[in-house]
């Protein structure tokens, strides 16, 4: 069935089909609390487009992004390869469980989703379980796991997003990756504009969120100059060096208002998942990637917006700020 498996996730666009056997999962993985008979993880991958993650890149357009790179594959494609495919399986008489990641549940209670309103997201609360999938992704074969936890594939770097199926239908295990792409150059660390990611590779979900959301000016072009007004660090936080805790990033996050609104479910990534363009400039250049472009992905020099703008505004800003109040009283 293997085969019919592959032919029928790729008619519905997967990019990347791989087999995990059971047993390679540890008995108390959360997999067999899914689905206790489960005998083989089923994962899918699917390429988020290299030409979204260029135009971001060269700072032209961000909402392909969000609408074509991160939300059309999580609540269209992907549901609809796991629909296809699982019922091809249950066509057969084996039983099948799709696997799609709730973005909004995190086990951590201290902690946020990036690409989800941090208003919006549950935490330490199981309120339904949820399988591993940077793990499984790693199990079926899909690609490895980096220093930051990012999945790489062989053929499209980080640049790819994942689902599975558990079924009770013994199929042909594929090799795990084994591929050795991630060699610690900390390219990912350097070019992440908010210092979200600490040398050791762990992320800061906080950090994260705020710059994934545009908090730097210097890469953020919707910025208004009168952004921050009000926050004593203002200028850190521009400059992507402020420190701060999770109550200080859900104030910065609620003064992040200046991208163009879109109603859409998932936030507009302004950062533009630099740390993984970053990571797949490094493995193009290294040639490992198998899927090959007539063109390099970055062909100039990385740019950069000056925040002194930020820092003329503030003082005139100030002055009218402190001026207002004097009013008010
Ligand atoms: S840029 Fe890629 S290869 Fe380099 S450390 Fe980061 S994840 Fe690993
Ligand atoms: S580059 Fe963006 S996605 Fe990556 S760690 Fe930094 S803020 Fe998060």
């Amino acid at each position: 069935m293997n085969n019919q498996i592959i032919a029928c996730a790729k008619k519905y666009d997967a990019d990347i089909v791989g087999f995990a056997p059971a047993d390679r999962f540890s008995p108390d993985d959360e997999i067999f609390k899914i689905f206790p008979e489960t005998k083989t993880v089923i994962g899918l991958g699917f390429r988020v487009l290299r030409g979204i993650y260029r135009t971001a890149e060269e700072g032209t357009t961000y909402y392909q992004y969000t609408t074509m790179g991160v939300e059309n594959l999580e609540e269209t494609v992907m549901p609809l390869a796991l629909i296809n495919v699982s019922n091809l399986i249950e066509e057969e008489g084996f039983t099948a469980v799709p696997q799609r990641k709730n973005q909004l549940i995190v086990n951590d209670p201290d902690s946020t989703n990036p690409e989800m309103d941090y208003t919006d997201v549950v935490r330490g609360v199981m309120a339904e379980h949820q399988i591993d999938f940077l793990n499984c992704a790693v199990m079926c074969g899909l690609g490895e796991k980096s220093m930051i936890n990012s999945l790489l594939t062989p053929e499209y770097g980080p640049f790819i997003r994942y689902c599975f199926i558990l079924t009770d239908a013994v199929l042909a295990p594929t090799a795990l990756a084994n591929t050795n792409l991630c060699d610690r150059c900390g390219k990912c660390i350097e070019a992440c504009p908010g210092r979200a990611i600490k040398e050791s590779g762990e992320l800061d979900p906080w950090r994260c969120s705020v710059y994934y959301n545009g908090a730097n000016g210097s890469k953020n072009p919707f910025m208004p100059p009168d952004a921050f007004m009000g926050f004593e660090n203002r200028m850190d936080i521009i400059n992507g060096t402020a420190e701060f805790d999770a109550d200080g990033a859900k104030e910065i996050l609620d003064n992040i208002y200046f991208y163009p609104p879109a109603k859409h479910y998932y936030r507009t990534s302004i950062c533009a998942r630099a740390c993984d363009r970053a990571c797949y400039i490094h493995l193009e250049e290294k040639g490992l990637l198998t899927k090959k472009f007539k063109r390099k992905f970055r062909e100039g020099e990385d740019w950069k917006l000056d925040t002194k703008q930020f820092e003329t505004l503030k003082r005139e800003k100030e002055w009218e700020f402190t001026v207002n109040q004097k009013e008010e009283k």
